[in-house]
């Protein structure tokens, strides 16, 4: 069956739904072609076995390592990608991170566009996802005359000490910029329930991700058809080369061709690389739109960490994602160098405490733990190395990383820890690595990107700072994979706000 649409969107998370979203109005056909399905509504969303220790959403698919060892990654395929599972905190890449920055481990290299280019576009996103905070507080917040949509979340009292206690220490706690969807269901009676919010998906729907923020609201448009259960295997171009003529996509298990005017690859920055690899062909024999050889390269996924820090107060927080500390993000006192980034993670219970930690600190039982455990997620800037690559082997997808600019993380670490030890309260500290996986290195995906970097120049980028590919004029790759360094925030809402100025000037200089 062959069949025919004007653009052809490939995946359906934060960078495929929004620009889905922003594309809707423009009366094209569009068809968003999304490999899995729709999570189920079900009593399992909630529940911590099932989502951490059985990974009931993850993939089953396997993945290569450096030294070819199958490992399960964090990843998920579903209507809304990884952004149904994820924690919704919306950060803006700070001002600097658009610069070269000077790192212990090496340069973080300069974006071809800045952050002014950017800004409006953050704007609509923070608008569009519902980000509640307060600009002015972080000490390295970037710079906009317009509020927050909307205000704060309040901090529960125990996480409210946390912050007073970190404030005499000499920090500055910020309001953590996040994506709640305020009363979407003005029935419903009775407080929500956001304590099974980062790393779970939200029946409740008050979590604002791709699907709900963005999705439904493209879905809306006649013009717009998503095909759920549509894997696409290949990119097939015209006979010079110059265009994608077709995309070949398995739905419901047959193989359908596709013809359109415009592709755009939203598959996630590990998948679109793979896919562009997979593609190659006669006119293009390093991949699809690879003359420049950086297609899967400099893949980055940041120095992430979760630690658990137990206190003798005990924690009764039902959602303690409310603050960040970035205090450390430039520098500190004692290092010269960026250290990174600090934020509160969702609440951990028993099941995901049990799971981290062989036996129980002494004096405590595994559920008094839980009960006094407050949870913390770190980040740090990993730095773009061409090594750390995307490749496929055997038609299956292979990661090769080696850590580069750890020593920072370690600093950061320490210093939260030595902050939280001033308080007198807390005196254990955990690594939690049930959070993304159980093994938080390699399978620990959740913020890839960077493997297929924009730029001005088609020898050492792949797409344009319009993400529109160098080498394949109705190209576009909107999704993790334009970064050009992985700066020390969560990346969504750039994702995001990329997708949106890609909408808009496919609308405004290509249809
Ligand atoms: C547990 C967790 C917590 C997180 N917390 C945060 C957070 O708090 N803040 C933040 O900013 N980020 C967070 N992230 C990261 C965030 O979710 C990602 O950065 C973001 O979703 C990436 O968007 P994307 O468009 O690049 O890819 P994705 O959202 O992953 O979307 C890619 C889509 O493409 C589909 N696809 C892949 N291959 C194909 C194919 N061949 N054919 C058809 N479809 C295909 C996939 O199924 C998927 O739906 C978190 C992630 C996880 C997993």
């Amino acid at each position: 069956m062959t069949k025919h649409v004007d653009i052809i969107i490939i995946g359906s998370g934060a960078g495929g739904a929004t620009i889905a979203y922003k594309l809707a109005d423009s009366g094209k056909k569009i068809l968003i072609l999304e490999r899995g399905d729709y999570i189920p509504i079900e009593k399992e969303n909630w529940d911590s076995e099932e989502v951490f220790v059985k990974n009931r959403y993850t993939t089953k698919e396997k993945w290569l390592d450096k030294n070819d060892k199958e490992f399960g990654p964090g990843q998920h395929y579903n209507v809304g990608g990884n952004t149904k599972l994820y924690g919704a905190a919306l950060f803006r890449m700070r001002e600097s991170d658009f610069n070269e920055v000077k790192h212990y481990g090496g340069i973080s290299p300069k974006w071809p566009i800045s952050y002014t280019d950017l800004k409006p576009y953050y704007l609509e996103a923070e608008k569009l996802y519902n980000v509640h905070g307060e600009r002015g507080i972080d000490p390295t917040d970037p710079n906009d005359e317009n509020p927050y949509p909307l205000p704060p979340l309040p901090h529960e009292p125990r996480i409210q000490e946390v912050v007073d206690d970190l404030k005499t220490f000499g920090l500055h706690p910020f309001p953590l910029p996040i994506g709640v969807n305020p009363d979407i269901d003005k029935k419903a009676s009775g407080p929500f329930v956001l304590d099974r919010f980062d790393g779970f998906p939200d029946p409740t729907e008050h979590k604002a991700d791709a699907q709900t923020n963005s999705l439904r609201l493209a879905l809306k448009h006649d013009n717009v058809t998503l095909w759920t259960n549509a894997q696409v295997n290949k990119l097939l171009t015209n006979s010079s080369g110059t265009e994608i003529s077709a995309v070949d996509v398995n739905y419901q298990n047959e193989n359908i061709i596709i013809n359109a005017d415009i592709v755009i690859l939203s598959a996630g920055a590990i998948n679109s690389a793979a896919l562009l690899l997979k593609s190659a062909n006669d006119k293009h024999p390093n991949g699809l739109g690879n003359a420049s050889d950086v297609v899967g390269r400099h893949y980055m996924f940041h120095n992430n960490s979760a630690m658990i820090a137990l206190s003798t107060e005990p924690n009764h927080t039902k959602f303690g994602k409310t603050f960040g500390i970035n205090d450390y993000y430039h520098r500190s006192e004692d290092f010269e160098f960026p250290l990174g980034h600090i934020q509160m993670l969702g609440k951990s219970d028993k099941i995901q405490i049990s799971g981290d930690s062989p036996i129980p600190a002494p004096g405590f039982t595994f559920d008094i733990m839980a009960k006094h455990a407050v949870d913390f997620w770190l980040t740090s800037e990993d730095l773009p190395d061409p090594n750390n690559r995307i490749m496929l082997k055997d038609e299956k997808i292979k990661v090769i990383y080696n850590k580069n600019n750890w020593l920072p993380h370690e600093k950061l670490t320490e210093k939260l820890k030595y902050a939280l030890s001033h308080s007198g309260k807390f005196s254990h500290f955990f690594p939690k690595h049930i959070y993304f996986s159980k093994n938080m290195d390699i399978a620990a995906v959740a913020h890839q990107n960077g493997t297929v970097r924009f730029g001005n120049d088609s020898k050492t980028s792949a797409l344009d700072i319009f993400c529109q590919s160098h080498d394949v004029k109705n190209l576009f790759v909107v999704d993790g994979s334009f970064f050009v360094s992985s700066s020390a925030v969560n990346p969504a809402l750039t994702i995001i706000a990329m997708a949106l100025r890609v909408g808009d000037y496919i609308k405004k200089d290509i249809l």
